[in-house]
């Protein structure tokens, strides 16, 4: 079996809070792997994959159910309830 090129969690497991509300959530919903391109390297394209988190939002009047964490520098909040 090959490992994935390159798989990284960067952030720690803590709640976190939705883009949409002021409600943190802990409640993990999913994970998947998102992948970002990046500036190329030697002249190959670097892909980085990245293991980001899925939360339950926990306030019953949001409209959004679930929302995915963002890593600050790395991932704007494109994913707002949209299927992912
Ligand atoms: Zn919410």
């Amino acid at each position: 079996m090959r490992r994935p090129r390159s798989c990284c969690t960067p952030t720690p497991e803590q709640p976190r809070q939705g883009p949409h509300c002021s409600r943190t959530s802990g409640r993990v919903h999913g994970r998947y792997v998102r992948r970002l391109a990046d500036a190329a390297i030697g002249g190959k394209p670097v892909v980085v994959e990245l293991l980001v988190r899925r939360f339950r939002c926990l306030n019953g009047a949001c409209t959004a159910v679930t929302f995915v964490e963002q890593i600050e520098g790395l991932t704007t909040p494109t994913d707002l309830g949209s299927s992912g």
